[in-house]
């Protein structure tokens, strides 16, 4: 590989976040997360030290393996689990001291959640499931018409707002999922592996949605092991053995190129683990 411009040098860096001292949207200090069995005697560490920052109108994907951490990072970032030790931080406000009664009402307000599978009621219309949010916030009715109206739209399920989840195909439920996450108008979208159900087709039309609503300005943090997924990011971010491990920004390049970098950078952090595969490439 050596000699060639796209040549990737991977360093393990500890520090993600942004040189400058004004604040970031989200800012992720040394957190750490070991996971113990119930009687103490099994500890798993999940999570080393990961750091990084998303700063506001950001899409940043994040990529690793299957096991290496990204459920239970994504899981701390929208407060249903905390961290062993270090911050998180969104807005300046840290996570950890957001009290237990006010948890619900910061997460409905601030974040905006896209599960692999969904997460829709099946005993209440996407109508409904849209609204639930909404609803728990004690936002009156008619504002919540005129919230779902241009957004439903916009994700092609207009038409279909009367059915129930059961009736629908995966990649319309997923667009009311992501209609769910987009009407409070938060913060920041955490999504888990959000084509991690889909076929392709249904997949690359949410991924083309991601990308409009993130031109609109959403910020958007989006785990994924699909390189078709991430090469859609501005920034991707890889998480190896609880650290993130190295970045690739998106600068002007195209969604092809950024998929060949992505693919190449997974290479040689697979290569870098096994030494003995490398050699034989030498
Ligand atoms: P990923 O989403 O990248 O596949 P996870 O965050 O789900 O990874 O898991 C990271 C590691 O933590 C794995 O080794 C997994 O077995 C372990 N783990 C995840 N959740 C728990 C849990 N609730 N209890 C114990 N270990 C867990
Ligand atoms: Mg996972």
């Amino acid at each position: 590989m050596s000699g060639n411009d796209d040549c990737i040098s991977i360093n393990k860096a500890d520090k993600y976040y942004k040189q400058e001292d004004t604040m970031s949207l989200l800012t992720v200090k040394n957190v750490k997360k070991i996971y113990t069995t119930r009687f103490g005697s099994v500890k798993v560490q999940a999570l080393n030290d990961v750091n990084f920052s998303v700063e506001e109108g950001e899409y940043v994907a994040i990529m690793g393996e299957s096991g290496s951490g990204k459920t239970t990072l994504l899981n701390i970032l929208a407060s249903l689990d905390t961290a062993t030790s270090g911050q998180v931080l969104l807005n300046g406000q840290e996570l950890s001291r957001v009290s237990q009664k006010d948890l619900c009402a910061f997460r409905r307000d601030h974040l905006g959640f896209v599960f692999q599978d969904f997460n829709l009621l099946d005993t209440m219309s996407l109508r409904d499931n849209i609204y639930l949010p909404l609803v728990l916030a004690g936002v009156p009715y008619k504002e919540m018409e005129e919230r779902i109206a241009p957004l439903s739209k916009k994700l092609a399920i207009e038409e279909l707002l009367d059915k129930y989840p059961y009736e629908v195909s995966g990649g319309q439920k997923q667009r009311a999922a992501v209609c769910r996450a987009l009407i409070t108008r938060p913060d920041i979208v955490l999504a888990d592996e959000p084509t991690g159900a889909l076929d392709s087709k249904a997949s690359g039309k949410l991924l083309h949605l991601f990308g409009e609503i993130n031109g609109e300005g959403q910020t958007i943090l989006m785990v994924t092991h699909s390189i078709q997924a991430a090469a859609h990011a501005g920034r991707v971010l890889f998480i190896k053995d609880g650290c993130v491990f190295h970045q690739i920004y998106r600068g002007n390049r195209s969604r092809d190129e950024m998929y060949r970098m992505i693919s190449d950078a997974l290479t040689v952090i697979q290569a870098q683990q096994e030494p003995e595969w490398r050699d034989d490439h030498e």
